[in-house]
């Protein structure tokens, strides 16, 4: 996933704990959770729940020159789809997973005047957990995507009527999306040259938790938004299934870059403390308990890990939490 770590707030807080980003409370008690880091050999963090409201966060924050090192080594980036494809442009498995995708976001996303058909609308009910469905009513079509990485889901949001600008911290992301003929400024969204209101959609899939502050994000979310203007938000779920079964190992835990961690009610409160008011609120799994367990990822596997995700989220327990919070539509 690409980043969106927000350089210029992490250095207020270099090395320290750190007071909530929500509540303001500097109390916090001990999860009982200290994961490993996949990057950095040998260092684990601690996952802290703050007293004032709940929200978790990663202790200790790790240093600028750490962050750095991991969101600018091209590993980071090197599973990321769109450069993977460039890669294997050859291989069938790649231009099977890029159609999917296009048809998923086409039926998911359609705005007036695209008629995705019933095949497409079935990979997009099938794939609407990867990639997130646009919300209703809905008016207008200017969408912004943050933390846009290579641009794969512009691309077709794009090709599903959208109006599409991307934005990414990262300079090797956007040179890539910007090959493919994207609008994708770099930078973070909170000195983005972008103007309040100037958007109905602005989407964050994979952002929040990545930020030392997310409420910052998210009233700037709330200014760059039009009056009814949509926010699409998604997150690990830190209450998912696979997180309560697999403890330390859970893999969304992604320490240190992942810095606040969310549960259903955390997302909600913060959303509605910037003045988008929560409207629809999902589980949306992407086999990663599946992963956790080791099952196999052959189609079988593959069939039965699709039914257990539905059963999951059906159960509100799900991988990850995809929230539409609204702006008012009086602005
Ligand atoms: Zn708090």
């Amino acid at each position: 996933m690409p980043p969106h770590a927000d350089k210029q707030l992490m250095e207020q807080t270099d090395g320290v704990s750190r007071t909530c980003p929500h509540c303001g409370s500097q109390k916090r008690l001990p999860t009982g959770r200290s994961p490993k880091s996949p990057y950095l050999e040998n260092k684990t963090y601690d996952i802290v729940r703050c007293t004032g409201c709940g929200l978790l966060l990663t202790e200790p924050k790790p240093t600028n020159e750490e962050l750095h090192d991991i969101y600018e080594h091209e590993s980071y980036y090197s599973t990321s789809e769109a450069i993977r494809g460039t890669r294997d442009q050859k291989s069938w498995y790649a231009d099977a997973r890029r159609l999917l995708r296009e048809k998923a976001v086409r039926a998911s996303y359609a705005r007036p005047g695209i008629h995705p058909s019933l095949f497409d609308r079935f990979i997009g009910r099938v794939l609407r957990g990867r990639f997130g469905w646009a919300p209703t009513p809905l008016e207008g079509n200017r969408l912004l995507d943050v933390g846009s990485g290579d641009g794969a889901f512009l691309l077709d949001a794009q090709k599903a009527g959208w109006d599409v600008v991307g934005l990414d911290v990262s300079s090797l992301a956007a040179r890539n999306a910007r090959s493919l003929g994207l609008k994708v400024l770099v930078g973070e969204i909170h000195n983005a040259d972008l103007d309040p209101g100037s958007f109905d959609v602005v989407r964050l899939w994979s952002v929040l938790e990545h930020s030392t502050q997310p409420d910052v994000m998210l009233r700037r979310v709330h200014e760059l938004l039009a009056p009814g203007g949509w926010a699409i938000i998604q997150v690990p779920n830190a209450t998912s299934l696979a997180a309560r079964v697999s403890g330390d190992r859970w893999p969304a835990w992604d320490t240190p870059i992942h810095l606040t961690h969310f549960t259903k009610k955390t997302l909600a409160a913060m959303a509605d403390d910037a003045g988008l008011v929560p409207n629809g609120i999902y589980s949306t799994s992407v086999g990663t308990f599946a992963g956790v367990l080791g099952l196999t990822t052959n189609i079988p596997g593959r069939a039965l890990i699709f039914v257990a995700d539905q059963i999951i989220d059906m159960m509100n327990m799900g991988d990850c939490i995809m929230l539409f919070a609204r702006k008012s539509p009086a602005g």
